[in-house]
């Protein structure tokens, strides 16, 4: 009798998830292992490429590469990571259209969630630093930018003018010195387009910890990328860092206060919250694993990889957080999945890096590869040419070399491609018959009806019950929310139905924040609660059981 396929779970889809799907794709048949991947996009981000989507140098879906095509025999699920049971073998996902969690048994595990920005400490910076790391980043940023442009254009007062003319990068690593040189090339070349403007000065200002910029490169290319972005007008804060920020200024640990409308984050990071409870040894939060990239305790069964787990090579050198060395841990990882699903030799991580490179925007970097140090139009030759080669798919490299040699013929693309944000609390409409929410599904939102009426059914014993009737002013579906639990009644639209519906996350901020506000929801389920105990000996979930 043949076995059934492995269950392999790789969650997250950036450089170490999809380089995992592809790797194993080509090891292990169909029959041998059924690769599933949980991203939170259907898209993977070529990160390095991404501060050009801030000058438009590059269109904004051409960063992208859609999972689907790249991991042609892997199952995408698109849904947040919300809980991993290590134990059991099983990890949880958020609901999507319907309120339901998706519950993923695994025989393997795959461990790439990436990282995230982590301003604890750092009070002001949640609402005030711009993070860069996703192409929502990027795209935000660039609206923002534009949108500071113009309204620094139409701006009387001098002193808000020049808020609105300095832009501030905490980080001077690669990304915070990439995402620098993009935005000043960005603003010098657009300006000219506005007309109170082009005799403005603009103020770029990166804040270094560190005693220089770049430490990921030799001492002599650092100090050429300082002279190069000097000259280019940016100032460099060293031994210096972010602090707090309020929506007008950035405050700096030696107490400096630099006055600005444009704060960006690339430093620090922490391994993604979902991570954070894991009950496994770790190293500064990220995932602790062997030279085989396996998780102690669950060899053979968990690996971890990428930017959320703290690698040693074989040599012992401890694993920088950048892509080239995700692509070569997803090598690693997939031979010893391989190996463990079918048997076969093992491998251990023994990648020391090729080099490093950072582009300095308008002809310019700097690179370190094998030994040999390079700077200027060479090195920024060199990176335009490997990140090209290096781009997946044929169809992703002509559209960015397209790209680049258009933007070296035209100025940059000045339209704002707003999109304009979900509005939190919204308008729903439901005819009669339909259902709102079914018991048993999570409790997502508050109701409020604003029109028409709508029953209360509690399922039972295989029937359904009428509990109430809600009509015009009266709220639903808060005692799932206060309770974590799931809905435990159905509500069905009566007659047409108009609601207001208020998302979990704004009830509760509301609740914290406004004591008035939460107080009235408590009592309202306590009632409820005794209401329906009398009604039924369960509790309802909502409901005038007593109208
Ligand atoms: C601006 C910038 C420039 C860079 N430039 C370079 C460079 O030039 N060269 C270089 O080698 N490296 C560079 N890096 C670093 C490199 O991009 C990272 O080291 C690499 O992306 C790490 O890969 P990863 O798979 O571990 O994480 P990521 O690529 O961050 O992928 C993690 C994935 O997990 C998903 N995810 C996270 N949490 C959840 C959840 N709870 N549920 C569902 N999905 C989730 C995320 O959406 C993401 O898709 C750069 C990074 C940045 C930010």
């Amino acid at each position: 009798m043949s076995t059934p396929p492995r269950q392999i779970l790789i969650l997250g889809g950036g450089f170490a998830g999809v380089y995992t799907a592809r790797y194993l794709e080509k090891l292990l048949r169909p029959e041998e292992a059924a690769i599933t991947l949980v991203n939170r996009e259907n898209y993977w981000v070529y990160q390095p490429m991404l501060p050009e989507v801030i000058s438009g140098s590059i269109g904004i879906t051409n960063v992208v590469s859609p999972i689907r095509r790249f991991c042609p025999r892997t199952n995408l699920v698109m849904r947040e990571v919300e809980d991993i049971d290590l134990k059991n073998q099983v990890v949880t996902t958020s609901p999507g259209f319907r309120p339901r969690q998706l519950r993923l048994q695994y025989d393997h595990l795959v461990i790439a969630l990436g990282s995230v920005s982590n301003f604890y400490g750092m009070p002001g910076l949640m609402e005030n630093a711009m993070p860069f790391r996703t192409l929502a980043d990027a795209i935000v940023l660039r609206n923002h930018l534009i949108h500071v442009l113009e309204e620094a254009d139409v701006e009387e007062n001098p002193e808000l003018r020049a808020k609105l003319l300095t832009f501030v990068v905490g980080g001077g690593g690669f990304s915070g010195v990439e995402v620098m040189a993009e935005l000043n090339d960005f603003v010098h070349a657009v300006k000219k387009n506005y007309l109170r403007l082009r005799d403005q000065p603009h103020r770029c200002v990166i804040v270094q910890a560190d005693d220089r910029i770049l430490p990921e490169m030799s001492e002599t290319l650092a100090a050429f990328a300082h002279k190069i972005l000097r000259k280019r007008g940016v100032e460099v804060l060293l031994g210096d860092r972010l602090v707090s920020a309020t929506s007008e200024r950035a405050i700096l640990q030696s107490g400096i206060e630099i006055h600005c409308k444009t704060l960006i984050s690339t430093v620090p990071s922490a391994p993604p919250p979902v991570l954070r409870k894991l009950d496994c040894e770790k190293e500064w939060g990220k995932l602790l694993v062997n030279t085989g990239l396996e998780l102690k305790d669950y060899e053979g069964r968990v690996w971890a990889l990428g930017d959320c787990a703290s690698i040693k090579t074989v040599a012992g050198t401890r694993v920088p957080p950048t892509a080239q060395h995700a692509i070569r841990e997803a090598t690693t990882a997939a031979i010893n999945i391989a190996a463990s699903v079918r048997g076969g030799k093992r491998d251990e991580f023994a990648f020391e890096g090729l080099g490093t490179m950072g582009s300095l925007g308008h002809g310019a970097a700097v690179a370190q590869i094998l030994g040999i140090k390079l700077s200027g139009l060479i090195a920024w030759f060199l990176w335009r040419c490997i990140y090209l080669m290096k781009m997946p798919g044929l169809n992703r490299k002509v559209r960015i070399a397209t790209d680049w040699l258009l933007r070296l013929l035209f100025p940059p693309e000045l339209a704002q491609t707003k999109v304009a944000p979900e509005p939190s609390i919204k308008k729903q409409h439901f005819e009669p018959g339909d259902i709102v929410f079914h018991q048993g599904d999570l409790g997502d939102n508050v109701y409020v009806i604003t029109e028409g009426e709508c029953d209360v059914l509690r399922e039972q014993d295989g029937s359904q019950r009428l509990l109430a009737t809600l009509g015009h002013g009266d709220y639903f579906g808060e005692m799932a929310l206060l309770s974590d639990k799931t809905r435990n009644a159905t509500i069905r639209a009566r007659s047409a139905m108009n609601v207001l519906i208020i998302p979990k996350f704004d009830f509760n901020s509301l609740r914290e924040n406004v004591p008035a506000f939460g107080d009235v929801f408590s009592q309202l389920a306590k009632r409820r609660a005794f209401a329906g105990q009398q009604h039924s000996g369960l509790g309802s979930d909502a409901g005038r059981v007593d109208p």
